[in-house]
């Protein structure tokens, strides 16, 4: 596997309305730094364990994303750097993470993960509970989180037009809110979609951000 090539043809195929998140989960230390070193600041873990480690073993200029479900005795430990947290699933997480920025006066940027797969073990929100949270008191008070858009992971299959369709609604919806009176922490301006898989398929529908993992750094075991 060639790291920095990897990186470069994905950029060819990435426009600049897009990001690439670097998905480092599993891989070691040294295979980031290569990542590095083809100029990727933007890397994303879904374990915190594995998270804080390589956050205090690499240069601090890189953005760290999560992307994983986290539990929430666990949210603590990367309030004080992480860049985005893609994968808000609860109201209970969002609360927990409210809880942890304000203890460091920090404001922590979050999208809300939407439940657009067919499967039923996909994390997420249903397009009702957000509508709900949107609304609701409770998030007025959140005073330490932002939230800067929508994360969705489509079916994982064969049947690419699936994906598409998922894609499409998930899509579908960031306009609706975009284009609807949200609160003042609410901004819809990122939308997270599309792995090694489907990530062409996600930059057709919308994307502004791809999670991209065994495309640069090979499969994982
Ligand atoms: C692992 C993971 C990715 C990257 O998957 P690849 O297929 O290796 O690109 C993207 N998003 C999430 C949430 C992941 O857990």
């Amino acid at each position: 596997m060639n790291i920095k090539n990897n990186i470069n043809n994905l950029r060819q195929h990435i426009p600049s309305g897009c990001k690439l998140i670097a998905v480092s989960k599993t891989n070691p230390i040294e295979k980031i730094k290569e990542a590095y070193e083809a100029g990727q600041r933007m890397f994303g873990e879904n374990r915190v364990q594995e998270l804080v480690p390589k956050f205090d073993a690499l240069p601090k200029d890189i953005e760290w994303h999560m992307i994983g479900h986290m539990q929430t005795n666990k949210v603590k430990y990367i309030a004080p750097f992480i860049h985005l947290i893609h994968s808000v699933d609860s109201f209970n997480v969002l609360e927990e993470i409210n809880k942890q920025g304000s203890k460091i006066d920090r404001t922590i940027s979050c999208l809300l993960q939407i439940h657009i797969a067919e499967e039923e073990s996909k994390f997420g929100f249903s397009e009702n509970e957000v509508l709900e949270l949107l609304r609701s008191d409770a998030l007025k008070k959140l005073n330490h989180v932002q939230i800067f858009g929508l994360m969705g992971m489509a079916t994982f299959t064969d049947n690419l037009e699936q994906v598409r369709r998922e894609f499409r609604s998930l899509k579908t919806f960031f306009e609706k809110l975009k284009n609807s009176p949200l609160p003042a922490k609410v901004k819809m301006q990122e939308l997270s979609m599309g792995m090694s898989g489907d990530y062409k398929i996600a930059i057709e529908e919308g994307s502004t951000m791809v999670r991209v993992g065994s495309a640069i750094f090979g499969e994982r075991n």
